[in-house]
C-alpha cells in the first residue's frame, strides 16, 4: 500500500517546513500549501519581534513562499515589499527558487504589542512584486493593500496584477510567546475554469477553518489540501523543503560599502576603531578594520 499523501521532493520528516502542490477538478484548480513554523520561528529570533510583528511578518513570508512556487531557473528570485502607515511601517521577503525565503520588518518592535492585531500592525499601503527571472528587466506588479491582514492582500495582487483568481490563506499561531505553528495554502483557478469551479470552491472556503487549525491537529500540507479540496482525484505534483536562509557574506557586504564611493570610506577608515554592518535580514554582523575599508576605498575609485 503506498501513501496516498506521498509528494515528491518533500523532507522525510513531514512535520519539518515544506511546500507542497497539487492539481485538482481536472486540472481547473492548482493547489499549494506550505508549512513555514520554523521559518516564522527563526525570523522571530533574527529580528525578536514583538507579537503582531511575528504574525504579520509570517504571514507575509508564508504568503511571499506561496506565490513564489512557479520560478524555475535556479538564480531566480522574487522580493515582494509591503510599505504601509501601520507601526510595523513596512516589510520586505526574498525568495529564491527552491523555496529558501530572509525577510526582515521595519519595525520589529510594537509598544504595548500584547493582543495579536496584523491589520493594525499594518495599516494602510502597498504590495510589490518583482520577480528576476533572467529576463532583460525584472517585471512585476503593485496594489494598494486590501485589508492589510496579508492574505487578502496577496488575493488581491493576484486577481488585479496577474489576473489569477486565487483564495489564499495564511495564518500563524502564537501562544506564550512562541510561535506554535504557520502555514498556508494558494488555490488558484486556471484558464478555462467554468462557473462550477468558482462556486465549488467558493462553497469549500466557507468556514473552512484556520490552516493552523488543521497544523495543530497534526494534519500535512498536502492532507489539508485534500481537505480543502475534496477531490478523490487530487493529483500531488511536487514538493520541496523550505526554509529561513540568508545569504550574506562578508563579501557582499563589502560590495554594498563599495556603492558608498571612496570619499565616504575614506572618512570611515579614520575611525580606529572600523566599523560594523549588519546584515538587515538576519542580524549577521560583519566587522570592517581601517586598513580593509581604505582598501575598498580604492576599489570604489
Ligand atoms: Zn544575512
Amino acid at each position: 500500500m503506498t501513501d496516498p499523501y506521498y509528494v515528491k521532493g518533500i523532507p522525510e520528516d513531514v512535520a519539518s517546513d515544506h511546500f507542497v502542490k497539487a492539481s485538482a477538478l481536472g486540472g481547473f484548480v492548482k493547489a499549494c500549501a506550505v508549512r513555514s513554523t520554523g521559518i516564522v520561528r527563526d525570523a522571530m529570533r533574527y529580528h525578536n519581534t514583538s507579537p503582531s510583528v511575528t504574525a504579520a511578518l509570517g504571514r507575509f513570508m508564508t504568503g511571499s513562499l506561496l506565490i513564489s512556487e512557479n520560478m524555475k531557473n535556479e538564480t531566480d528570485t522574487q522580493t515582494t515589499i509591503i510599505k504601509c502607515s501601520g507601526p510595523i511601517g513596512g516589510m520586505t521577503c526574498v525568495c529564491d527558487s527552491s523555496f529558501n525565503c530572509r525577510a526582515y520588518p521595519v519595525n520589529s518592535v510594537i509598544e504595548g504589542d500584547e493582543q495579536i492585531n496584523v491589520k493594525g500592525a499594518v495599516g494602510q499601503g502597498t504590495l510589490t512584486v518583482v520577480r528576476d527571472i533572467g529576463l532583460r528587466e525584472p517585471y512585476g506588479g503593485q496594489v494598494e493593500l486590501k485589508t492589510g491582514g496579508i492574505g487578502e492582500d496577496f488575493t488581491y495582487y493576484l486577481m488585479a496584477s496577474e489576473q489569477t483568481p486565487s483564495i489564499v490563506a495564511l495564518g500563524v499561531l502564537i501562544e506564550d510567546g512562541t510561535v506554535r505553528h504557520a502555514g498556508g495554502m494558494m488555490v488558484q483557478l486556471m484558464p478555462g475554469y467554468g462557473d462550477k469551479e468558482t462556486d465549488y470552491l467558493e462553497k469549500r472556503i466557507h468556514g473552512f477553518p484556520d490552516f493552523t487549525y488543521f497544523l495543530d491537529e497534526g494534519f500535512t500540507p498536502a492532507q489539508i489540501l485534500d481537505l480543502f479540496l475534496g477531490d478523490p482525484d487530487i493529483k500531488y505534483l511536487e514538493g520541496a523543503p523550505a526554509a529561513f536562509r540568508c545569504t550574506c557574506s562578508k563579501e557582499k557586504m563589502s560590495s554594498g560599502l563599495i556603492t558608498l564611493g571612496s570619499a565616504e570610506l575614506l572618512s570611515m577608515a579614520e575611525d580606529k576603531k572600523g566599523i560594523d554592518t549588519e546584515c538587515r535580514f538576519c542580524n549577521s554582523k560583519y566587522h570592517f578594520t581601517p586598513e580593509e575599508l581604505s582598501k575598498l576605498a580604492v576599489e570604489a575609485r
